[in-house]
């Protein structure tokens, strides 16, 4: 039924609209006329109210006459399907009772930028509060440079890329670049996260002033997209392909952030993830026991900002950078925590009470995550090829199999799909790796010796 519903739906909106809103509106439960459904942002809840809540109603309607409510909710994992690398939902559970000092503190405000109107800019996320250490140096250098070129300087890398995980910076680092690009001199810098940017060519689209918004956006200097990953629906993507061409065809920057390298965005044309490759890409790793040290400092002094008293012993800094070891988002959030403790307890932050209060943020390391070009190069050493033998179409029997079990490794320990590895092992088809996965599965339950050889690659390879 449900799916019947989508069916109605899609028909009624069309496809454009349908995967831009709904592709990632899930059924929570039907229970007597009413209809419980989730979307994983907030802000395609208020969308979705505001704009369809009729027309989902009556979709649901024509297959049930009794439906006469819909309630949607955001899941609390943030967790879309076509990304299931994201942190795991516990984490996410748990973070909800953080207490969100960040938004009292000082609400976001909007950078006006007349029709357009950019995603909201947080204050306090700027160069002068991000931490630079080794995992983020050439990320925060190219941003810098960016932020700090001026309206027909010539453009050094075209778009500035910038990839990494859930909570290393991303957001920080783009936002900087905003504010600083937007202070002092004439350039027009807009930041806009890609839900916002789908938001702002559909409605351009239902109100037909798509050709100025297309104007509009041209005529900024630079233009920041985070969370690229969420770019979705056919004419969204090609509209984004034309403005990227176009800004970057006229001189104007482009800097962009996603969870992934330009590869591995699978839903992006050929295309659109070339254009993107064509720039400085740049990686931020994970955030290393320094950098989380820097991090707490800098947290704890904007927080002293509003709480003059508010101080966190060196010793407690210690523990904390040394026992989470995630993401800065966890950090934000205990340096929150112990700040509304201690005030609300009115007693200062001890390292006891740092035990208690954050303990469940602190986890194991997160098993690493592997790379396909590691795999090609652990096994090309482990068999005695080279990389290049792996990808090349030779199909003696020295490369056949080391190359099925780089294949069958790359399925079993990362999350790319099988034609996104076909890709990365010089242009396969699916199939292809499909046969190899199964070949060398169906070998290691007979071959001892081979289970042994692959068994002693993985460890290798998570090492
Ligand atoms: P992302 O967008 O990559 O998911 P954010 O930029 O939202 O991550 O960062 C999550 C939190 O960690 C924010 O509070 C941010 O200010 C903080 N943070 C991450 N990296 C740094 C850094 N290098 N310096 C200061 N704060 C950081
Ligand atoms: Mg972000």
């Amino acid at each position: 039924r449900w799916s019947r519903v989508k069916g109605r739906l899609r028909s009624s909106v069309g496809e454009d609209v349908y995967t831009s809103w709904f592709a990632r509106m899930d059924l929570e439960g039907v229970q007597d006329e009413s209809v419980r459904l989730s979307v994983p942002t907030r802000f395609l809840k208020s969308w979705i109210q505001a704009h369809y809540a009729e027309r989902v109603l009556s979709c649901w309607q024509a297959e049930m006459p009794e439906v006469h409510r819909i309630d949607l909710t955001v899941r609390s994992a943030v967790r879309p399907a076509a990304h299931p690398k994201e942190a795991p939902a516990p984490v996410e559970a748990r973070r909800a009772p953080t207490p969100e000092l960040r938004s009292t503190a000082t609400a976001p405000v909007s950078a006006n930028h007349d029709a357009l109107g950019g995603s909201p800019l947080d204050p306090r996320l700027t160069f002068a509060s991000f931490v630079v250490g080794r995992s983020n140096t050439l990320a925060h250098a190219a941003a810098r440079q960016v932020a700090e070129g001026r309206r027909g300087d010539p453009v050094m890398f075209n778009p500035l890329y910038i990839h990494a995980g859930v909570g290393l910076g991303k957001t920080h680092l783009l936002q900087a670049v905003t504010w600083a690009g937007n202070s002092g001199n004439e350039r027009k810098v807009l930041y806009l996260t890609a839900e916002k940017f789908m938001y702002g060519f559909v409605a351009a689209l239902k109100t037909q002033t798509a050709l100025a918004f297309k104007e509009a956006l041209r005529g900024i200097d630079v233009l920041v997209i985070d969370d690229l990953q969420f770019l979705q629906g056919k004419s969204t993507q090609a509209e984004f392909c034309h403005t990227l061409n176009a800004l970057i065809d006229a001189g104007r920057q482009v800097v962009i952030a996603a969870d992934r390298p330009p590869s591995d965005l699978e839903s992006l044309d050929d295309r659109v993830r070339s254009r993107l490759a064509g720039g400085l890409v740049v990686e931020m790793g994970s955030l290393g026991e320094e950098l989380r040290h820097g991090i707490l400092k800098s947290r704890v002094a904007a927080a002293r900002a509003h709480h003059a008293t508010f101080e966190v012993p060196e010793e407690v800094l210690q523990y904390l950078a040394r026992t989470i070891t995630h993401n800065g988002r966890d950090l934000e959030g205990a340096i929150n925590r112990l700040l509304a403790h201690s005030k609300l307890n009115n007693r200062p932050v001890t390292l006891e009470m740092a035990e208690h209060e954050v303990r469940d943020l602190v986890r194991p390391q997160e098993p690493k995550r592997i790379k396909i070009e590691d795999i090609q190069r652990v096994v090309a050493r482990q068999y005695n090829v080279s990389r290049s033998d792996l990808l090349s179409s030779r199909r003696t029997a020295n490369v056949v199999r080391p190359r099925q079990v780089a294949m069958y490794l790359a399925k079993t320990l990362t999350l790319r799909s099988l034609p996104e590895i076909g890709r990365r092992f010089g242009g396969r088809d699916h199939t292809t790796v499909l046969h190899a996965v199964r070949k060398i599965e169906a070998l290691v339950s007979k071959d001892t010796a081979l289970l042994e050889e692959v068994e002693s690659l993985k460890r290798q390879l998570q090492e």
